[in-house]
């Protein structure tokens, strides 16, 4: 639910807005089919760094459990053996605390329940529910069938339960090569549902996991393992994206086979946003073939990428409810993830100067050694942020883009002869140009009104511009990074069959200037500190800043492109 239904909410006394999920947990509740308790859970898998999509995971799960006074546990689905867990675990704990959520003493590994599952399977077996097959991959696709046609049970399907046990054991025990055999769900080979088809639980993989090291070379299928994992944790409310609506006969079939705990699975369209990717296999051949600077890449829709590019978690967390939970898939803007984080640090961002493109201006009226103190107020929006000083002096800097010898019909901005006003500053009118050999503008010669101190005249003398500006000689230098989209394409996927989708990628999407010019408030500024640069956008320190060069990336320019669509609408 949004912030804005939520308040709806309040005011009207009623709950209309509630949606699906919480709907299904009041009537559990109601009915105390769970004993009145709710308890959800974040599994993912240790295969890469966490994105946004993820994001919304975490707030749903942990967001329910706190809204009823339940849990969430935060578990690993490690049962695929992969090999840089280690760090992929940690960067998903610190990515979940960063966005605001505690799981307090509930941290869980799938792999801590191979044993347990290993005897569900072995109770499977036994009820004449499970059975060992020699079929090859290939052989057991072509045995599946098809939508339209039903499959063909194995041969090896009849094997009696001592047999099957037998050859389990054996399987565990590492007689058998990788992909000799396989345990497969003894269900219906001409059900409907392709899942339902005689499933694979165990593969033989004698490969080493990262906590279980070499126990094990028989390896849970996600199928086998995920709902057993819901059921020994018991998880209430067991939330998933719809591609495992058709899973949950198959879940379902395995937890009442076995007579265990079963958890409602309740499934959401999971986010989708265009003008990038999402899932972790491709993220990962960006960071490996180079294309971005590491998983946490600001141009990345990764948790650690936004955070980087100086998203807040109430930014993330508020986009995630105002995307609400949803039944049907659809593509989510990503200008409303911008939007998000522009509403909340235009409330709570101190706004600065700072000029990207530096134009050297010269007050030729303005004494040599003067400095005066000009007021700048901090955030217009909330006056209890105050005012600090900027020092005002003979040589400053502003924007190039600021400046047009000839100035085209609509541009209103600083031009030979024209007056404009530095904000916080004084009227200043443009006297002279001065060019290199190449003719290219280097400087501008000046005059200012020393009536306007402050930036307002008093004889009511109006001006058409309002620029930015910094005291050359105090100014700090530093470097900062703006960036674009990281595809130039909307859905960045869609692609003829002989193109590749990495083709699509935006070149620009990083530009790294230098110098620029910040005021000298910012010189102490820190890694993740966070500021509006006037009239430029949203920007925060990167980690790569340092005493001897401060580093900023633009987070997002002030131009708000989703209130434009939503006006349009
Ligand atoms: P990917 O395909 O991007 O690697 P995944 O689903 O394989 O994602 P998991 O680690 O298995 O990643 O996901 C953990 C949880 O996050 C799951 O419950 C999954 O449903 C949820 N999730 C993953 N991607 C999204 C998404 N785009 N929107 C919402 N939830 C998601
Ligand atoms: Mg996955």
């Amino acid at each position: 639910m949004s912030d804005f239904d939520k308040k709806e909410d309040e005011k009207t006394g009623t709950a209309t807005s509630r949606n699906f999920i919480e709907l299904i947990i009041d009537e559990d509740l109601k009915t105390g089919k769970y004993g009145g308790r709710v308890h959800t859970r974040f599994p993912p898998e240790p295969n890469g760094y966490l994105h946004i999509g993820h994001a919304k995971a975490i707030c749903l799960n942990f967001g329910i459990a706190e809204q009823y006074g339940g849990l969430c546990n935060l578990r690993f689905d490690d049962t695929n053996p992969t090999k840089e867990e280690t760090e992929y675990i940690e960067s998903i704990k610190e990515d979940v605390r960063w966005l605001g959520f505690d799981w307090e003493d509930r941290l869980y590994f799938a792999s801590d329940y191979f044993e347990q599952m290993y005897g569900y399977a072995a109770d499977l077996i036994k009820k004449g529910k499970a059975y060992v097959c020699d079929l090859t991959a290939e052989e057991t696709r072509e045995y599946r069938g098809t939508l339209t046609e039903p499959g063909k049970d194995s041969p090896y399907r009849n094997r009696s339960i001592e047999e099957n046990l037998d050859l389990f054991e054996r399987m565990r025990a590492g007689e058998f090569p990788d992909g000799a055999r396989v345990l497969k769900a003894k269900i219906d080979m001409a059900n409907p549902n392709l899942n339902m088809r005689d499933p694979v639980m165990y593969r033989i993989l004698h490969a080493s996991h990262p906590r279980t090291g070499d126990e094990w070379c028989i390896y849970p299928m996600y199928d086998w393992a995920h709902g057993l994992e819901d059921s020994i944790e018991r998880i209430t409310h067991s939330i998933c994206t719809l591609e495992f609506e058709v899973h949950r006969p198959l879940y379902d079939w395995f937890l009442e086979q076995l007579g265990v705990y079963r958890p409602q699975q309740i499934e959401f369209a999971r986010l989708n946003m265009n003008y990038t990717v999402m899932s972790k296999r491709k993220l990962l051949e960006l960071v490996k073939e180079g294309y971005v600077n590491g998983w946490d890449d600001p141009r990345m829709p990764t948790i650690s990428g936004l955070r980087r590019r100086g998203y807040t978690p109430e930014s993330i967390r508020n986009f995630s409810d105002r995307i609400g939970i949803a039944k049907a898939d659809s593509v989510v803007d990503i200008a409303l993830l911008e939007h998000c984080l522009r509403e909340e640090q235009n409330l709570r961002a101190q706004r600065m100067m700072a000029v990207l493109h530096p134009l050297k201006v010269v007050i030729e009226n303005y004494p040599e050694d003067k400095v005066e103190e000009m007021e700048a107020v901090n955030n217009p929006e909330d006056e209890s942020m105050g005012t600090r000083t900027v020092p005002f002096s003979r040589e400053l800097y502003i924007e190039r883009e600021d400046f047009q010898e000839e100035p085209h019909k609509k541009f209103y901005r600083l031009a030979p002869g024209r007056e404009v006003r530095l904000r916080y500053g004084y009227y200043i009118k443009c006297e002279e140009v001065i060019k290199d050999e190449n003719g290219e503008v280097i400087e501008l010669r000046c005059s200012y009104d020393p009536e306007t101190r402050g930036g307002w005249s008093p004889d009511g003398r109006k001006v058409k511009a309002t620029l930015h500006w910094v005291s050359a000689k105090h100014a700090v230098k530093a470097e900062v990074r703006l960036y674009d989209r990281l595809f130039n394409e909307e859905n960045p996927l869609d692609v003829e069959e002989d193109e590749n989708w990495k083709s699509n990628i935006n070149p620009d999407s990083l530009k790294s200037l230098y110098p620029c010019y910040l005021e000298q408030n910012l010189a102490e500024s820190k890694a993740g500190d966070r500021f509006q640069f006037e009239r430029l956008g949203y920007f925060c320190v990167d980690p790569d800043s340092s005493n001897e060069r401060l580093v900023f990336n633009r987070s997002v320019p002030l131009r708000d492109t989703w209130k434009k669509i939503q006006a349009k609408m």
